[in-house]
């Protein structure tokens, strides 16, 4: 079977188009680098994303604090722990990179904040 990707490793984008049976590569071809193909090949087994959001926070200039997950977290997950970040509310004064949230729905991922407030 023929699978499209576009890699989301670096700005270029590259658009790749992979063959493969199952979970195993037959050929590949758009990739600019090896890059490229390693993501290729956890897309197939399990997509993984960096999750970036904002959850409330208390006594700050903003209602909103950005937030991101510290390492990529599977795509799978990305629902259950939205929800989980609807139900958080910080207070100011939060540091950049502050742990928010520790091992968020068991991936052992920290989510961090991307600004002080
Ligand atoms: S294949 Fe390499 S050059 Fe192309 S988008 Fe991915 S990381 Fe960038």
């Amino acid at each position: 079977m023929i699978k499209h990707f576009t890699c989301v490793i670096c700005p270029i984008g590259c658009e790749i188009d992979v063959e493969e049976n199952g979970d195993k590569v037959i050929s590949m071809k758009g990739n600019k680098c090896a890059r490229g193909k390693e993501f290729v090949i956890q897309e197939l087994k399990e997509p993984m994303r960096v999750l970036t959001t904002t959850v409330r926070i208390k006594g700050a200039e903003f209602n909103m604090l950005p937030v991101r997950t510290d390492k990529p977290i599977p795509k799978r997950l990305i629902p259950i722990t939205m929800e989980d970040l609807a139900k958080i509310e910080v207070n100011a004064h939060v540091k950049m990179y502050k742990v928010i949230v520790k091992n968020i729905a068991g991936t052992k991922v920290n989510i961090i904040a991307t600004r002080s407030m």
